[in-house]
């Protein structure tokens, strides 16, 4: 179980310096479930564990809102045996010690939008199938994505499984043309010249030489919902990330692999 140092909780909730903290509890001044302490490094459970300091208890704040730009390669799990898991990706005690767990789940090579949160009824709302809150989601599909297949999403398409997909809104944004050489992609120093590097290798080796750039809206979250309905038109995503959900955006500031909490405006537009 997570806990996070005496000393640190203090100094989070403003208590003084760390020095500061040290000599309040070395002069006997904190309680823990009771008991006077004197080592400022003790491990709390800020959500378990009663702290006082003179007499008064200290609440630690009990939710945490994290927006994370998950990379591909890791897993949207809290702990895994084998495989880093995107709670690996947070060294945070002062996030950690609250217990976030992934809304939702993303496919290890998609990127993107993940939240993660300890607020189970938030987390229970953003993922109830009857409220259909849209996620968008920008793709690199091999070959020619056109008008027929924004119709076919529109319309719902039937998945490998006979599931017929709720209408989704499909935007095609641009194309590469066939010709294009993972040394060109490359050259686009935009912020996806790896993924389109990498789709390029993974392209030809198709014999797929057209590219297209798309965002689709889904208003449902099946398993690997987004790959498998451009299986049901014929085309293979090769790159994938979540932009939004709900009225949530994921943060350009944010490069993969890398995190912040949410600002208390972005919490209650999700509420
Ligand atoms: N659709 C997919 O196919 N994969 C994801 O990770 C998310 C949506």
């Amino acid at each position: 179980k997570a806990t996070i140092r005496l000393d640190k909780m203090l100094g989070n909730l403003g208590y003084g310096t760390r020095s500061g903290i040290k000599i309040l509890v070395k002069q006997g001044a904190v309680e823990v479930n009771g008991k006077r302490v004197k080592d400022p490094g003790m491990q709390i459970h800020p959500l378990e564990d009663i702290v006082k300091l003179d007499g008064e208890t200290i609440r630690y704040r009990d939710t945490v809102y994290v927006m994370l730009h998950k990379p591909a390669g890791v897993i949207s799990a809290t702990e895994d045996t084998r495989e880093r898991t995107v709670l690996d990706l947070i060294e945070d005690d002062d996030v950690t010690v609250l217990s976030p767990f992934p809304v939702g789940r993303l496919d290890k090579d998609t990127e993107g939008l993940l939240l993660l949160t300890n607020d189970g009824k938030l987390a229970h709302e953003l993922l109830s199938p009857k409220k259909h809150v849209p996620k968008t989601y920008r793709s690199l599909v091999a070959g020619v994505v056109g008008e027929e297949d924004k119709t076919a999403f529109a319309k719902g398409v039937t998945l490998d499984d006979g599931y017929v997909t709720m209408p989704a809104q499909l935007s095609i944004l641009s194309r590469h043309p066939a010709g294009l050489t993972a040394g060109d992609a490359a050259d686009d120093n935009g912020e996806y010249a790896q993924q389109l590097a990498d789709a390029v290798k993974l392209s030809s080796a198709m014999g797929e030489a057209a590219l297209s750039w798309v965002e689709l809206t889904i208003h449902e979250g099946k398993f690997h919902q987004v790959k498998r309905m451009f299986e049901a038109v014929g085309k293979k995503v090769l790159y994938l990330r979540r932009v939004s959900m709900g009225p949530l955006q994921l943060d350009p500031d944010l490069p993969p692999g890398s995190w912040r909490e949410l600002r208390e405006e972005e919490v209650d537009i999700l509420r």
